[in-house]
């Protein structure tokens, strides 16, 4: 058996087979550091993890890289609108720099939470500034650019393949369209390589370059920071939905025009995810972070269980109901972990449901990351173990916990830590909110530490801090 994975350029499943015998290049967009990343981000950010893990458990050498979209970029992807790092500073009463930086603090901080495993490269855009410009320039030598007042432009309709990886019609896009977009550019689809700093302003990040003082256009960052890492073809490059039709699309057109090679073997991308059945919006308030899910009493190993829980290429929708579900259901695997470190009995019982556990995993995910699949063989064994406890059976639990502790290294469901380090049997939202405490008060931040007592006190349980750490017992009243 081998992995088999979607590929969205050539519409369809294939066998994964590496450029470079045992070697896998990942490259994985990642956020852009001027607010917190909400859950719809997280979402693609856990399916990278989980795709990175799973080849790593199929014996591949993986080096991923992640890039860090510090350079301010327009709020619309079509090169107007304002500068989101700007706005981000304006909004903070700090400088651009600063909120790249506390903004890229928060998103390793979410992404500890969430048990991702760090990049093996995590390349900034403003530390690569050189390499953006000489990709430009390679470009503007092969005669694919264009210049206007306000910037370098990518000429579309010099590049014969433009909008393969989404299957987009770009001829079909009228003069009309051309009218109405304004400015200079030549055809709707061209984008910015690089873009002038406006005459008589200073923008707070700007640079040099050959065509003067300015800032690169979102897409060059992509393509010079991965092929600076991985060469100019490497295996498998990941993002959300929403990057094939533009960022995707362009960087495929940059690359591939500047060096005359394919650029990415693999295009593997993420559905959406719904909240309460519809679109994330700023304006609807349902942008929801990892801080609101830990604000609500919610683990972040909830959250990553909510995404498993639904196949990658799928809409997810969350509610907090799910969530809820969610955190319940990975309680329950938990749970079975503490029934399996009491019993130490041998069974052939035990041996069949260890085994067919593994089978079905790696069939589940070799098929294109079946997770949902995986989450339901998970709760197959676990009835099957509880059948056997019920008719008191011996239950080889060293060998089934090791079979569970196998798969966590791909689900990152932080299994063996969870059923080690709490001996109270806590629910979830419980756990949550002591980790939150441990963490307001290793920052020092002893006003929010209170206030998660308090809130935890609510739910009625107690805390002591202990030399080994917080103590949780349930209190014997519930105070408000
Ligand atoms: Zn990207």
């Amino acid at each position: 058996m081998s992995l088999v994975l979607y590929n969205t350029l050539t519409r369809q499943k294939e066998t994964f087979v590496p450029l470079h015998k045992n070697d896998v290049g990942l490259y994985t967009c990642g956020p852009t550091v001027y607010d917190f990343v909400h859950i719809g981000n997280l979402r693609a950010f856990v399916f990278d993890d989980l795709l990175r893990r799973y080849l790593a458990y199929r014996g591949y050498h993986v080096t991923h890289v992640m890039n860090i979209t510090d350079v301010g970029h327009l709020v619309s992807e079509a090169d107007t609108g304002e500068d989101k790092m700007e706005k981000g500073a304006r909004r903070e009463g700090k400088s651009a720099w600063e909120i790249a930086e506390s903004y890229t603090n928060a998103f390793l901080e979410d992404s500890k939470a969430l048990n991702l495993l760090a990049p093996d490269i995590m390349p900034r855009a403003t530390a690569h500034i050189p390499d953006q410009i000489a990709l430009i320039q390679r470009l503007e030598e092969k005669g694919y650019t264009y210049r206007t007042s306000d910037g370098v432009y990518f000429d579309t309709s010099r590049f014969p393949h433009y909008g393969r990886l989404g299957h987009l019609n770009i001829e079909g896009q009228s003069s009309d369209v051309r009218k109405r977009m304004g400015g200079e550019k030549r055809q709707p689809a061209d984008f910015a390589l690089w873009k002038f700093s406006p005459t008589g302003a200073t923008r707070q990040m700007e640079w040099g370059s050959p065509w003067g003082k300015g800032f690169p256009g979102w897409h060059i960052e992509c393509s010079a920071m991965s092929m600076r890492y991985l060469g100019e073809t490497f295996d498998i490059h990941c993002g959300g939905v929403d990057h094939i039709p533009v960022h995707h699309t362009n960087e495929i057109a940059q690359s591939e025009a500047a060096t005359g090679k394919p650029f990415v073997r693999t295009w593997c991308h993420n559905e959406f995810l719904l909240v309460d059945g519809g679109k994330m919006a700023k304006s609807l308030g349902n942008t929801y972070t990892l801080r609101d899910i830990i604000a609500r009493g919610f683990s972040p190993m909830a959250l990553r269980y909510l995404f498993l829980g639904a196949h990658y290429r799928s809409k997810l929708n969350f509610t907090w109901q799910a969530l809820g579900d969610a955190g319940r259901a990975l309680d329950s695997i938990v749970d079975l972990l503490r029934l399996l470190l009491d019993r130490s009995g041998e069974s052939s019982e035990s041996v069949g449901i260890s085994r067919s556990l593994t089978e079905r995993f790696t069939e589940a995910l070799d098929d294109d990351l079946n997770t949902p699949e995986v989450l339901a063989a998970i709760h197959t064994a676990i009835a099957e173990i509880y059948r056997l406890e019920e008719r008191h059976q011996p239950i080889d639990g060293r060998l089934l916990s090791a079979a569970f502790f196998d798969l966590d290294k791909v689900l990152g469901l932080n299994l063996a830590a969870t059923t080690s380090t709490s001996p109270v049997l806590l629910p979830e939202a419980i756990r949550a909110l002591v980790e939150a405490r441990e963490r307001a008060r290793t920052a020092q931040d002893f006003a929010t530490a209170d206030q998660l007592r308090r809130e935890l006190l609510r739910h009625g349980f107690t805390v002591d801090d202990t030399a080994e750490g917080p103590k949780v017992k349930r209190s014997s009243h519930q105070s408000d």
